[in-house]
């Protein structure tokens, strides 16, 4: 009767009827399974559930709803006055100052077109040393004081903030005393609206003038590759009036179901499992490669399409990438900070969207040993105010002087500087993927093929001095003049270079997925814009000094620089062991770990670098090599904590649980079978050792982490303490790693606490 009633009482309430239900399984499944199989068991079973989320498509096409949430030129010419829009258009091509006039006039007329869209804060948005972006959200409202209220926001709030951000990484550029930054105006990457935000992009600096964020590097370099490369543009038309850098990035991502995700504590914690055998399958069909897109998949994409469309971001292509549930997405390329900025933009939506369609999206380089890692190739080029994209070859002998120009101070720079270009995408992420046969390795090369490279070949035997008009006529015809117009179909393609020509661009393919692209932009567009200075200046001095024409001059100093930046060029497999004998034979620098790699940043030469560019001072570049190091120190204690915790406090108490049914197992055949038993055990009692051997070595390896992480904590110098961290408590990962993923595969599947590869890459 007592039972009846209680029953009665459970099925008035659905709500506790559940709960009941959900306690009742769990103790009944508890008995046998621990809580973290549980979890994982249970993770499971939701995903079985999982049905695409409906995206209703708009009734507007995707062109009509391009960019309708950004202040657009032509946004800004129907709200602004023709003063305002003047001034506006003076900042972005020359770099001009806006009044405080204009200032508040264009406050105004954002102001007006937000309000009319229904947004109630505004925020300048930038992006910190963190790597992300960041805002903080003020009203337009305002009390007036007579018990009214006024929308307001002025010239002088859309021109300089001074958000309370003393908690981003600043690497000891803001001392307590004059702890503040402020983040101000960049008019030349448009205000777009972010749900009901209007978001100003800006730049993020300190009371004392330092750059404390990524974009201030990015567009000093950027007005030094602009200076640099019209001055050598001009060499070929006078009408040239500004270059400016664009850039196409191609986003590499994984999608794992959100259930399943949060399953994962490293996932959870560090963006990627830090143990787990492989999966029987993996990519080795390669039938995930542009296969067909999972509809779950297909509908996040759809809708992650539509908010970026309306933002702006000309998002055009989407497919499936190599790994199992590793997809990719790339916009058409613009110009090189409006570009950065969409990808800051595009990474921060991928999350977002992704959690309305119960996916976790990794950004992370490498979340899955064994299966490809993910990258950022960045297209870069060099475009004029004329419309010509200056690495693109012509119709004339004389475009494809000018292609060839650019071409080879590309070359030479990236030999120059082979280093520093290295050190512009290290970090803790990338070190599990350059080098790891799927992905560029860490040594710089430039791929040309093979039309290309027997041009350059062909110029390096230039008579030295001024040419014979027969020469000239021989070069202009048979070999500037034989570049096809449309290179794209006639450039092998080289997947294993880490900086390889594509027809019309180079391609920078070791820039991670992860990364603010704005850091290896910085480097490429600099180094690019010291080595046509100097060029500029070999060339002025021939025709000066020695009186050659301006054509010969070119020639001459081209033919240097192919000789002096051969050993840069490699045509071969760049993930096979012989290139790397071959690259040390060369003298190139294979830095496979970050600390190697951030070194050169603060050496002289480079310092010395940033400062005759105007790009960095000193105190900006040793900050940023402070903060890097830091933010590798911590990415590589805290892994090495949660492996501790997952290998200690899950691997082990499971292994032991299997191991005490196998000692059962064998005690009861003792009991049937006497002395005999043996024949019988055999086997189980292996098992009982090496899953004994495998428990002592996490154990005894997981101490050993510990120890060497006290001992590297105690290191004072960053750059000290990152070597310790990288050489002494990472090779413990491998490790512990090994023995955990040995027992995975001989621990009863039923018990098994972490959720299996099998299970993450093949659920969508
Ligand atoms: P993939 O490398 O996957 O074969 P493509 O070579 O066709 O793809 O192009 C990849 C990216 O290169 C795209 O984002 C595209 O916008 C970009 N791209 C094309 N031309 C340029 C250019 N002149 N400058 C910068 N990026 C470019
Ligand atoms: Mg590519």
């Amino acid at each position: 009767m007592q039972i009846f009633k209680f029953c009665n009482f459970l099925t008035t309430n659905p709500l506790i009827f559940t709960t009941f239900v959900k306690i009742f399984k769990y103790l009944i499944i508890s008995k046998h399974v621990k809580v973290m199989a549980f979890i994982r068991f249970e993770a499971l079973k939701s995903t079985f559930d999982r049905k695409p989320v409906v995206i209703t498509e708009p009734t507007e096409r995707r062109s009509e709803l391009y960019a309708i949430n950004v202040f657009t030129h032509t946004t800004m010419n129907h709200f602004m006055t023709k003063d305002a829009y003047n001034a506006v258009m003076d900042a972005i091509d020359h770099g001009k100052k806006i009044d405080r006039k204009a200032a508040d006039q264009v406050a105004s007329a954002m102001k007006s077109w937000a309000i009319s869209k229904g947004v109630t804060h505004y925020t300048h948005w930038f992006q910190p040393l963190t790597g992300g972006t960041a805002e903080k959200h003020d009203a337009f409202f305002e009390p007036k004081g007579d018990g009214t209220a006024i929308d307001k926001f002025d010239g002088g709030q859309l021109a300089q903030q001074e958000p309370d951000a003393s908690s981003f990484p600043n690497g000891g550029i803001r001392n307590t005393f004059e702890a503040r930054g402020y983040t101000a105006w960049d008019p030349s990457s448009p205000a777009f609206i972010m749900g009901t935000t209007l978001c100003i992009p800006t730049v993020f600096v300190s009371y004392t003038g330092e750059a404390l964020d990524n974009k201030v590097p990015l567009l000093r370099a950027l007005h030094s590759i602009d200076d640099a490369a019209t001055e050598v543009a001009k060499y070929f038309d006078k009408n040239v009036s500004k270059v400016i850098s664009t850039l196409g990035w191609e986003q590499e991502y994984f999608l794992i179901d959100s259930s399943l995700a949060a399953s994962r504590p490293d996932l959870v914690m560090a963006g990627r499992v830090l143990l787990g055998h492989e999966a029987a399958k993996g990519q080795q069909l390669e039938d995930h490669y542009f296969g067909s897109i999972p509809e779950r998949v297909l509908s996040y994409m759809r809708d992650l399409e539509i908010e970026c469309i309306k933002l702006g971001v000309p998002v055009k292509t989407r497919h499936n990438e190599v790994a199992p549930n590793q997809f990719e997405l790339a916009p058409l390329f613009e110009e090189a900070n409006l570009a950065v900025d969409h990808n800051s933009l595009l990474m921060d939506l991928m999350r977002k969207v992704a959690s309305r369609h119960h996916f976790v999206v990794l950004l992370h380089e490498k979340p899955f040993a064994g299966v490809n890692g993910s990258g950022k190739h960045n297209n870069w080029s060099l475009a004029t105010d004329t419309g010509v994209n200056l690495l693109s070859p012509g119709k004339t002998p004389k475009s494809n002087l000018q292609f060839l120009t650019f071409f080879i101070n590309t070359i030479k720079a990236v030999h120059d500087y082979d280093d520093l270009l290295r050190a512009s995408i290290a970090s803790a992420n990338n070190d599990h993927r350059l080098g790891a046969n799927e992905a560029p390795p860490a040594i710089m090369s430039v791929f040309i093929g093979k039309h290309l490279s027997s041009v350059l070949d062909e110029l390096e035997h230039v008579t030295d001095g001024s040419l014979s008009p027969e020469e000239k006529t021989d070069l202009k015809l048979n070999i500037v003049g034989k570049i096809p117009e449309i290179l794209l179909d006639n450039t092998d393609r080289n997947r294993t270079s880490p900086f390889a020509f594509t027809g019309n661009k180079f391609e920078f393919r070791a820039v991670g997925s992860s990364a603010n692209c704005s850091k290896p932009m910085t480097v490429l567009n600099m180094i690019v814009s010291e080595q046509l200075r100097k060029f500029k200046k070999e060339v002025d001095s021939l025709i000066e000094d020695k009186g050659m024409k301006k054509d010969d001059a070119i020639f001459n100093v081209l033919r240097e620089l192919i000789k002096s930046s051969k050993r840069i060029r490699f045509e071969g497999d760049g993930y096979s062991q012989e290139w790397v004998v071959e690259a040390e034979k060369r003298g190139l620098s294979n830095f496979k770990t970050t600390p190697e790699a951030l070194k050169v940043q603060v050496s002289k030469p480079v310092l010395a670098l940033y400062e005759a560019h105007s790009i960095m001072n000193q105190v900006e570049v040793e900050a940023r090599y402070e903060i890097e190091l830091e933010e590798y120190i911590k990415k590589i204690q805290i892994e090495g904590r949660i492996l501790g915790d997952i290998a200690r406090n899950h691997v082990i108490p499971t292994a032991i649980a299997y191991q005490n049914t196998l000692i059962k197992n064998v005690q009861g055949l003792k009991d049937i079978f006497g002395k005999d038993y043996t024949k019988y055990a055999d086997e189980q009692m292996t098992l009982i050792k090496e899953i004994s051997g495998h428990m002592s070595s996490i154990i005894s390896n997981v101490e050993k982490m510990t120890e060497e992480r006290k001992k590297a904590n105690n290191i004072d110098h960053a750059d000290k303490k990152a070597t310790a961290y990288c050489n002494k408590v990472k090779p413990y990962f491998d490790k512990i790693r090994y023995a955990c993923d040995k027992l995975e595969l001989l621990v009863d599947d039923e018990l098994w606490p972490l959720t299996k590869y099998r299970e993450l890459l093949f659920t969508r």
